[in-house]
């Protein structure tokens, strides 16, 4: 028996209705916000990873699906979504459309990670991308994005927010973090004693608990930001705050990827347990450039599709029902059969969801198979219906029956909907 590999999950038929539902709420809310879809390929050169997302990251350093392709050239699984759109949007000199661009995706990711509840090596985001303003709003925008889709799922989730500043005020927190972590140092893992190297910021990230213990007495970098920066927080705050959406601060929060400038924001949950971050995000005005594309300023999101439905899983959400067939069309013999298809055929040309059997069953069997099916409505089609040309439409919730004729069927159930 050949099993699915570890760390990725199939969608059973009776729960992609589940998944649908997820996918519509994150395509009405991007509707509603005037965003638009954008697709880029599952993989991408390495290179753009390691650049992009930063290569003293958990994701670059360790959690990547990195293969050589048969012309020798190193490719890697996207881990996350917003290199690719931000190659994309260079690639096209999208820089010259108008601005901003905002624009979302659905994608599976992959990372070599550890699988446990809610972390799994292939996952899925929904990602939202504004490009091109540096304005307040444009963060503003990002998490009420967030927040509207959150909302049409049922989720409650608190928004923890933050600024880790730009490259000025970064090299002077920087500075305070090393004072801090300096001493302490021999305590801590060796991944934390290379970040002190490479990017002490990121040792705020750190999953080990003593690093953690060690992290949460560190200077606040809400303390040391430039005039500019706390300038730019501080109306974030005032836009939320006008909206009237709920958020603390966290001075924690620093986000798994290199890329983020100013405001860095995450929804937690505590009902999934030790992996509560259902929506994560922030600004990265300095990502493009990097790639090398026309300095341009950046904000957005990504929330993981997997922990979202765990979440309302766990805390009983409401998921709308899963569909059912309109009509289940049984037929008895060969011409009572085939008259049967040609109706099925004829209503799911009109926009009705209609099935017939497949199976070759007798007509019990097929009603057995109708009533599991949930058909809204069973018609049995036999010697006298096919001379007649009319018969009985059975309604399955309270097993009233209609006498129509063939050419009835369909404004009956539309006109029922
Ligand atoms: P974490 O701290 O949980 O590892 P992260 O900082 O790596 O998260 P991001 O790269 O910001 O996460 O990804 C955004 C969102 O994608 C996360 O908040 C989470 O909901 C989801 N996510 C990230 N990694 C996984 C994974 N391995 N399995 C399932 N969902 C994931
Ligand atoms: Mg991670």
């Amino acid at each position: 028996m050949i099993s699915v590999p570890k760390g990725t999950k199939d969608v059973l038929p009776s729960q992609a209705y589940k998944w649908q539902f997820i996918e519509n709420c994150a395509r009405d809310t991007a509707r509603r916000f005037n965003i638009s879809e954008v697709r880029t390929p599952l993989f991408e050169h390495t290179e753009l990873f390691a650049r992009g997302v930063g290569d003293t990251t958990d994701i670059v350093n360790k959690e990547m699906y990195t293969f050589t392709d048969k012309g020798g050239r190193s490719v890697t699984l996207k881990p996350e979504g917003t290199s690719g759109v931000a190659r994309m949007f260079i690639e096209n000199g999208l820089s010259s459309s108008p601005l901003p661009m905002k624009s979302f995706y659905i994608t599976p990711c992959y990372r070599y990670e550890r699988p446990q509840a809610g972390r799994l090596r292939e996952f899925h985001q929904f990602g939202v991308e504004i490009y091109g303003s540096a304005a307040p709003e444009a963060d503003a925008e990002a998490i009420f994005a967030a927040s509207d889709f959150l909302k049409k799922l049922g989720i409650a989730a608190q928004l923890r927010l933050n600024s880790i500043g730009c490259g000025t005020c970064r090299a002077e927190y920087n500075a305070a973090l090393k004072d801090y972590f300096r001493p302490r140092l021999d305590e801590m893992c060796p991944v934390c004693r290379e970040r002190f190297q490479k990017n002490p910021l990121r040792m705020l990230d750190c999953k080990e608990e003593t690093c953690r213990a060690i992290a949460a007495g560190a200077p606040k970098i809400t303390e040391h930001l430039c005039p500019d920066c706390a300038g730019h927080f501080s109306n974030v705050k005032g836009l939320l705050d006008a909206a009237g959406i709920n958020y603390v601060v966290d001075a924690n929060i620093v986000r798994g990827l290199d890329y983020y400038t100013r405001t860095v924001f995450e929804f937690v949950s505590s009902a999934i347990g030790a992996q509560g971050t259902v929506c994560a995000g922030g600004r990265y005005d300095g990502l493009i450039a990097q790639l090398g594309g026309p300095s341009t300023p950046a904000v957005g999101f990504a929330a993981g599709l997997e922990r979202l439905l765990l979440l309302m899983e766990n805390t009983g959400a409401e998921f709308p029902a899963a569909p059912v067939p309109d009509i289940y069309i049984a037929g008895m013999d060969g011409a009572s059969r085939a008259k049967a298809f040609a109706l099925a055929a004829g209503l799911r040309e009109e926009g009705v969801a209609a099935e017939c059997d497949l199976m070759g069953r007798s007509v019990k069997a097929q009603l057995k198979y109708a009533d599991k099916t949930g058909a809204r409505y069973v018609a049995v089609i036999g010697e006298s219906e096919l001379a007649e040309g009319a018969v009985n439409l059975k309604k399955m919730s309270d097993g009233s029956a209609t006498k129509l004729a063939f050419g009835e069927i369909c404004n009956f159930i539309k006109g029922e909907n």
